[in-house]
């Protein structure tokens, strides 16, 4: 499976918009974003003019794509299972997304970026119901608890993590224990619980091609 392997902050000038793939230094002064807010390469600053139907539905898709941290055969499939589900595409797409294990490792703070909750769910360093589980695509359901593991609630990433976690909002539908590293999935989230500017319609216009 392809992964990208290049700078992370030229994803973010790229879709013109924070991702928040570097944890700690996408708030401080050094992001690169807020330094250059202009697309990477040598004709960046000069980039502009008209786009096309297909360029902006790509670039919606890129944009939620890259945001997840998730390949492109990945994020294609997820967009197979949300259009097999009942209800409207775009919505089933985002909620797939955000119920994924290593998105709700990092909504409750026990990481400072996916890709980093994707790594330690790898690592074996959570239970979701008291079973250890280490698939980063595995769907949280209502109901289900997510905690690090007695073993792991020493390491340095995780507690530093926790204690950044103040600058980021908790998601309504997840519900914190601190003091005991444990989260609660207390609903299945609703659309304005994600917060990111996208247009979901444009993904499914553009798979729809
Ligand atoms: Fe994006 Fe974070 Fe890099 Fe800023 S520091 S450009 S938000 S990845």
């Amino acid at each position: 499976m392809s992964r990208y392997r290049g700078s992370v902050c030229r994803l973010c000038r790229r879709e013109n918009l924070k991702l928040y793939l570097k944890g700690d230094r996408c708030y401080s002064d050094k992001c690169a974003f807020d330094r250059r807010g202009y697309p990477p390469g040598q004709h960046g600053q000069r980039r502009g003019g008209k786009i096309s139907d297909y360029g902006r539905q790509l670039r919606e898709k890129q944009k939620v794509k890259r945001s997840y941290c998730l390949s492109e055969k990945q994020f294609k499939l997820t967009f197979g299972r949300a259009d097999r589900k009942k209800g409207i595409t775009g919505a089933n797409l985002l909620f797939l997304l955000e119920q994924r294990l290593d998105n709700v490792v990092y909504r409750l703070g026990f990481s400072n970026s996916r890709s980093q909750a994707r790594q330690l769910v790898r690592h074996c360093h959570f239970l979701v119901n008291g079973k250890k589980v280490n698939i980063p695509s595995y769907q949280i359901k209502v109901g289900d608890v997510v905690e690090v593991r007695e073993k792991s609630r020493n390491i340095q990433i995780i507690t530093d993590a926790m204690e950044a976690v103040v600058r980021r909002s908790m998601p309504a539908w997840l519900e914190l224990e601190k003091e005991n590293m444990k989260g609660v999935v207390r609903a299945v989230p609703v659309r304005e619980d994600i917060t990111m500017p996208v247009s979901e319609n444009q993904i499914v216009e553009l798979y729809s091609r």
